[in-house]
């Protein structure tokens, strides 16, 4: 129950309230949770045969699958409430537990460091672009997420 609560608080309004569009809407917005991180670990996540590397800090975690790896997490650099970046693959980095909500200086406790740490790993332009992105017009039509989850598939499956 508490997980459809989260879920429908999530969707805020960009969702039908009525009709068949409704049913595909959200089957895709699930699709596209689970393909995101594991697009982002296989981008960012420097994965040497064995190993990913958080992207902060650099320490290894086992991937078990392509694109699973338990000690990391997928981390959206600006919050999930910027919808226009929920799924885009620049705005998410693999980051473990101490760079994620841990430490003083993670990207849950102190937001401004971790930005900072950020660019300085992917650089300006890569944050102008992010914010380019989030101030843009995105409407995530049933058209525009099956592009998505296209696109999310597809770094998957390279690795596969
Ligand atoms: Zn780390």
């Amino acid at each position: 129950m508490a997980k459809i609560v989260a879920f429908r608080a999530n969707l805020k309004d960009w969702l039908p309230k009525k009709g068949k569009n409704k049913d595909e809407k959200q089957i895709l917005y699930d699709q596209l949770e689970k393909l995101w991180p594991k697009a982002i670990k296989i981008i960012y996540g420097k994965y040497d045969g064995e190993y990913c590397y958080c992207e902060v800090c650099g320490k290894p975690y086992i991937e078990s699958e392509p694109g699973v790896v338990p000690g990391l997490n997928a981390h959206h650099v600006e919050g999930k409430q910027s919808y226009n970046l929920r799924w885009e693959v620049t705005n998410g980095t693999p980051i473990d537990a101490g760079c994620h909500t841990m430490r003083k200086d993670s990207a849950h406790q102190d937001r401004t460091i971790f930005i900072g740490k950020m660019i300085e790993i992917r650089g300006r332009e890569w944050y102008d672009n992010l914010l380019k992105i989030k101030g843009g017009k995105e409407k995530w039509t049933i058209a525009r997420m099956k592009e998505k989850k296209e696109e999310l598939g597809s770094i998957i499956n390279q690795r596969l």
